[in-house]
């Protein structure tokens, strides 16, 4: 065979692959020969040793014997062809490996090509409906140029059974992967899953960046997830976002679809919300027809998880900011009713507990004295003279003169004991556990106290006194109205009797 044979000046790459060329070092098509007679291998050699299909060369392989072929078969599972002799260590040891590939190891993409020197001992018919091989050649009849179109038929043959298995598994890794992708909830989770799915997609190592474009066409990138090389690319973009990347990752945006080049390719995804994203991925190789196929499909095919996702994601934010709003409008709500508590109960003058606090109190220690047998004093405080106290100091101070007897007041008492704002200038004060002496102790120790010295007032002296009417709890009064109206005449004596003192009722 000479340099000029037309057959391998066939093979010469057309232009429409040249652009495959760019790779110095292609990847070589595996050519397994096995045959007992060393001449076949080198004739084959010869044969084969210049073709080149798709701008790829032949490796070729030699085993001579079947046993040796089955090895080498089983370590490597993508040799392209296998030339195969029938008769080896035994009569169809060439036969019985045709069962061993197809059945035991499972290859179905590998072409068989058969060759036997005594085509009597293995029939064409009778071979080729009984085993899984795709072509049968004497060796007699097996020219070069026989030899050379049989090789390219089946190169043929196997890259496309490549191709569409190719493109079986990797559908296959989109429905599962997209399956799995709308599992993850969240933005940030979903965009690293996209990464690693494409990469298992194309088969490369997960080297990806995705990004989002901020505002109009070359606007700054955001990167919503990186993984490999480029897993820190969230927290540092401009480190990762080489200039290659950006301008890959732009003109996706900028043609509105995937972007091939040598050795990283860019997925457009248009999510139907209205967002786009971009995801950048390295490739050892240039995306041929089939993976641009596969990478298409998964873009559409995500595209719907993200909008589920950042619906989901808007989704949550919105609970959020609502249970946040529910739980400040709780806060307020608790405060506003706590407020509107203490005004329903405290005097806001003195902070003393309000007429209708007291009653509510009073009911309650009624109850207990009731039902253990414990006596309950009360005693009814009304200042003296005070609108004088008004009329000559002011309003102003006879207010201050008011919380002033109402400190002296509790001075006087026990810390279980109730002091409460009647009204105006006249406050009631209730002893639980207390019998009458024992009130009237306490009435007149605060009567003193008040009496005992004047009130300064913005550098003034207010001289104070009261009149308290003392009463305690009897067994068969029902009501403390009963007991309060008792120490209210107490009261009325008292002053009659001169004011500054107390009585009792
Ligand atoms: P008496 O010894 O008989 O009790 O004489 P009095 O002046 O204390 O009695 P009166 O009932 O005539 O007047 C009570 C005064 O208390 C009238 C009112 O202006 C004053 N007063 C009531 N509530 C307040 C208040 O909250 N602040 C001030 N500064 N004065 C008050
Ligand atoms: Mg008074
Ligand atoms: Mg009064």
């Amino acid at each position: 065979m000479s340099n000029d044979d037309p057959f391998i000046q066939e093979t010469t790459p057309s232009p429409s692959v040249a652009t495959r060329d760019a790779d110095p070092w292609p990847d070589p098509w595996l050519v397994l020969v096995v045959d007992d007679e060393p001449e076949v291998h080198a004739v084959t050699r010869l044969v084969l040793t210049r073709l080149r299909f798709r701008g790829r060369p032949l490796k070729l392989m030699s085993c001579l014997s079947a046993a040796e072929a089955e090895r080498v078969l089983r370590a490597t599972p993508d040799i392209a062809i296998i030339l195969l002799d029938v008769v080896m260590e035994t009569e169809d040891a060439g036969l019985r490996l045709v069962r061993t590939i197809r059945e035991e190891i499972g290859n179905h993409a590998i072409r068989i090509i058969l060759r036997t020197g005594q085509p009597g001992q293995a029939p064409e018919e009778d071979v080729v409906l009984a085993y899984d091989i795709n072509d049968y050649k004497s060796k007699a009849e097996l020219t070069s140029q026989k030899l050379f179109t049989s090789v390219v038929a089946a190169l043929r043959s196997y890259t496309d059974i490549v191709a569409l298995e190719t493109n079986r598994r990797g559908l296959q890794q989109i429905i599962q992967s997209t399956d799995r992708l709308f599992e993850l909830r969240s933005m940030q989770q979903f965009a690293a899953g996209v990464l690693t799915q494409l990469s298992s997609v194309l088969r490369v190592k997960p080297n990806a960046i995705l990004c989002a474009q901020r505002g109009e066409a070359d606007g700054p990138l955001t990167v919503l997830a990186g993984a490999g090389r480029y897993a820190d690319a969230v927290d540092h973009p401009d480190h990762a976002l080489t200039p290659e990347i950006v301008a890959g990752i732009n003109e996706a945006f900028r043609s509105k679809r995937g972007v091939y080049g040598a050795d990283g390719s860019t997925l457009y995804i248009r999510v139907p919300d209205g967002h786009e994203v971009a995801a950048w991925i390295h490739t050892d190789r240039p995306l041929d027809g089939v993976d641009r196929a596969l990478v298409e499909v998964f873009a559409s095919k995500i595209a719907i998880s993200f909008s589920n996702v950042s619906l989901y994601e808007r989704l949550r934010e919105a609970n959020e900011t609502l249970e946040l709003r529910v739980a400040e409008r709780t806060r307020a709500l608790e405060e506003a009713n706590a407020r509107l508590n203490r005004l329903a109960t405290l005097d806001p003058l003195t902070g003393v507990w309000n007429r209708r606090r007291f009653l509510e109190l009073a009911g309650a220690e009624l109850g207990r004295a009731r039902r253990y047998g414990r006596h309950l004093g009360i005693f009814l405080l009304d200042l003296d003279r005070f609108k004088q106290v008004n009329d000559t100091y002011g309003h102003a101070a006879g207010d201050e003169v008011l919380r002033t007897v109402v400190r002296r007041t509790r001075e006087a008492l026990r810390a279980s004991d109730h002091i409460a704002r009647f009204g105006g200038e006249e406050f009631v004060v209730m002893l639980p556990e207390t019998d009458i002496e024992g009130t009237l102790v306490v009435a007149e120790r605060v009567r003193a106290s008040l009496a005992q010295a004047p009130v300064p007032v913005e550098g003034r002296l207010v001289p104070i006194a009261a009149s308290i009417g003392v009463a305690n709890w009897l067994a068969d009064e029902t009501s403390i109205e009963q007991t309060l109206r008792r120490a209210d005449s107490a009261l009325y004596s008292a002053k009659q009797a001169g004011r500054n003192r107390v009585e009792r009722g």
